[in-house]
């Protein structure tokens, strides 16, 4: 698989890059044996790249396919918190749970944020670019579903690589279009530095168009890697093979049935904490004031899930 440089950080990256987000316990909830093996399956395929998060809790299968496999894959991994000694914690946690001296990449968390989020995570930045003179952390990004965002952190000395939303439909981009957020991300190539792409898919929402999808991004051309949520080996081998340039097997046997975000209404106490964790505005109050999901909107994320303390709404 063709291996491209992310910016000018020296960190060389497959153009597959396994987000490992939906095999997680936001998601799919595999066990971290099922899950290492999918991962591990995929490091042996030539995949060497992954992409996780401080919430989505798969640090411990990543850890058991390096274990298993001997292989080092580059690593991204992203934390919300704002504070110093919260991102602090967030990459000891990370080195630790992974097993790792220093993780690639470490990004802001920033998806739900709009124009002010360099202002809103200041004191993390600060906190990441000390970890980086430590050499703890490589480089140094920002992950996020806003047009804004992907214009400043092109601007911003402090970033290497920006990891943006971006698909066919310009679901889930918060603040602009397709054409805009493109726009965007060139500025941000433009500018020297790395940039990696998720939710190409829609968080599965476009599955059905696979191909249209992936060529969509891929005609960006400015990209590096992007990011594509895996939860079998089916579905590590169908990606690989077409990042591959190879035929790709049947649609249907290899990828998996779509999913959808439900709340069970019964449950719900109306807190309003849903609400605050979706970065895609997608949950509103019903009538009854009980949580209700716009699945026109909803990226499948899995976000809400953990924050809901009646554990009222499932990813299915
Ligand atoms: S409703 Fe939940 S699953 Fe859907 S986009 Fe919002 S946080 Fe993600
Ligand atoms: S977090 Fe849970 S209890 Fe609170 S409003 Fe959302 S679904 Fe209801």
């Amino acid at each position: 698989m063709e291996k491209r440089i992310l910016g000018q950080t020296g960190i060389e990256v497959t153009e597959l890059c396994f987000g490992a987000l939906p095999m997680g316990p936001l998601q799919k909830n595999l066990s971290i044996e099922e899950n290492s093996k999918i991962i591990e399956f995929a490091l042996k395929k030539g995949v060497n790249f992954i992409d996780t998060a401080e919430m989505y809790r798969t640090y411990e299968p990543i850890a058991m396919a390096i274990k298993n496999t001997g292989i080092r894959p580059v690593i991204a991994s992203k934390s919300n918190k704002k504070t110093y000694e919260g991102m602090h914690a967030a990459v000891t946690e990370a080195l630790e749970k992974l097993d790792i001296d220093y993780i690639d990449i470490f990004h802001l968390h920033a998806a739900r944020e709009g124009a002010n989020a360099f202002e809103v995570y200041s004191e993390a930045l600060k906190c990441l670019v000390d970890l980086k003179k430590q050499d703890k952390v490589k480089a140094i990004g920002i992950s996020t579903h806003s047009v804004a965002v992907t214009r400043l952190a092109a601007e911003n000395d402090l970033i290497d690589i920006v990891f943006p939303i971006i698909n066919m439909k310009g679901l889930g981009i918060i603040d602009g279009s397709k054409e805009e957020m493109i726009e965007a991300i060139n500025k941000v190539y433009s500018s020297g530095k790395g940039i990696y792409l998720m939710k190409v898919l829609a968080g599965g929402s476009l599955i059905g168009q696979y191909t249209e999808a992936l060529k969509f991004a891929r005609d960006i051309e400015s990209y590096t890697s992007i990011a594509i949520g895996i939860t079998s080996i089916a579905e590590a081998e169908y990606n690989i093979s077409y990042f591959s340039g190879q035929n790709v097997p049947s649609l249907a046997a290899s990828l998996p049935a779509l999913k959808k975000a439900l709340v069970f209404k019964g449950l719900c106490k109306s807190c309003g904490k849903c609400m605050t964790a979706c970065p895609n505005n997608a949950i509103s109050f019903d009538r009854d004031k009980k949580a209700d999901i716009d699945k026109s909107i909803c990226l499948t994320c899995g976000y809400c899930t953990p924050v809901c303390p009646e554990f009222a709404i499932r990813i299915v």
